[in-house]
């Protein structure tokens, strides 16, 4: 059994949001991840999936710290990110990449890839220019680009050749894990398997630990390990890739399966079509939040929430058809 790299234990980020309703004003609170828990072993990639407003990168995000979590707690090789003061919480960043959606936005476009690659090096002390000019080439070769690559723009390249760019200032400080967060939804589907392969390598190469983000399910499919699937804030199932796409519990991931194209025509998949929108994080059903819009939805489902329970070794599920509640709420 692999060792536990990462541990997210009831991670929340609550914004507060001040509105003003016919001349007063109100506290409008938006629980964009409410309480998370999971936890992700070395060398593994873990997906988490769901529909676009869910929480996935708000969950990235505090787990790295880039944004400052509410409550919970996030354990990185042992140590405890949440109780860190500045200071250690950047040289604990080193070891912590982000990999973003769109890599147009977050390369700076004033900026040569040369210089947006060394930057991190500079920051966090890494070798002398010489030795930093020399770990650049190694690393715009490693992402399948070339030398003659470093002195352009971020403008003069296509989509995938940006987000490889992206991918290389993620690895330049040789970090353990990477949060790639919907590394390939703005590129070109012909594109996609490129540099989801490309990931692959990179962990293979260089024993990274990825959790991948994605909105859904057929894109995680060749490269996760495990998957957690979240609705509003929150993890609905979590299960070994193989037993997610087998045997999903939740109707919610049911419902994201029916959305994937079956490519084998004889296999006949129970199809669910979602009535309604996601509700607002701000105002989220009580009891279980996939109640509005569930099929299978029951009486104790309005009223009770389903805590995330293990149903089978390693799949956990929060629904009260696997819970073992019956319809008063009492445990059977
Ligand atoms: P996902 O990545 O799954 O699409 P996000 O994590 O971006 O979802 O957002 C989750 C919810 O939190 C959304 O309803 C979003 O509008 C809200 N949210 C995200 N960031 C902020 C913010 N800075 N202020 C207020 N609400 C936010
Ligand atoms: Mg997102």
């Amino acid at each position: 059994m692999s060792e536990t790299l990462l541990q997210v234990e009831h991670l929340k980020k609550y914004y507060s949001l001040g509105k003003r309703w016919f001349g007063k004003s109100e506290q409008q609170v938006i629980k964009a991840v409410d309480d998370v828990s999971f936890s992700v072993l070395k060398g593994e990639t873990f997906g988490l999936v769901g529909e676009s407003g869910c929480g996935k990168s708000t969950a990235g995000r505090s787990i790295l710290r880039l944004i400052e979590p509410t409550a919970g707690r996030v354990q990185f090789n042992g140590q405890d990110l949440t109780s860190l003061t500045p200071k250690e919480l950047r040289l604990q960043r080193k070891d912590m990449q982000i990999v973003f959606q769109d890599p147009f936005s977050s390369l700076n476009p004033r900026h040569t890839v040369q210089r947006i690659l060394e930057e991190p090096l500079i920051v966090h002390g890494v070798g002398n220019a010489k030795e930093r000019r020399n770990l650049i080439s190694r690393l715009i070769e490693v992402v399948g680009l070339s030398h003659s690559h470093l002195q352009r723009y971020p403008h003069q390249f296509s989509g995938g050749q940006r987000q490889r760019i992206g991918i290389a200032r993620a690895l330049s400080l040789q970090p353990k894990l990477i949060v790639a967060d919907e590394p390939v939804s703005a590129l070109d589907v012909s594109i996609q398997s490129q540099v989801i392969n490309l990931l692959q390598d990179l962990q293979e190469e260089f024993g990274l630990t990825y959790i991948f983000i994605a909105h859904d399910l057929s894109v995680v499919k060749h490269i996760c390990d495990r998957i957690a699937v979240m609705y509003l804030g929150r993890i609905v199932e979590i299960s070994e890739k193989n037993r997610l796409y087998e045997t999903p519990q939740h109707p919610y991931t049911k419902a994201l399966f029916s959305a994937v194209p079956e490519p084998d025509p004889d296999i006949k998949t129970e199809r669910i079509i979602l009535q309604g929108e996601v509700p607002s994080p701000a105002n989220a059903p009580v009891g279980c939040a996939f109640h509005t819009r569930c099929p299978m939805v029951m009486d104790i489902c309005q009223t009770l929430r389903p805590e995330l329970t293990e149903t089978e070794p390693g799949h956990l599920t929060a629904c009260h058809l696997f819970t073992g509640s019956d319809a008063t709420g009492r445990a059977v």
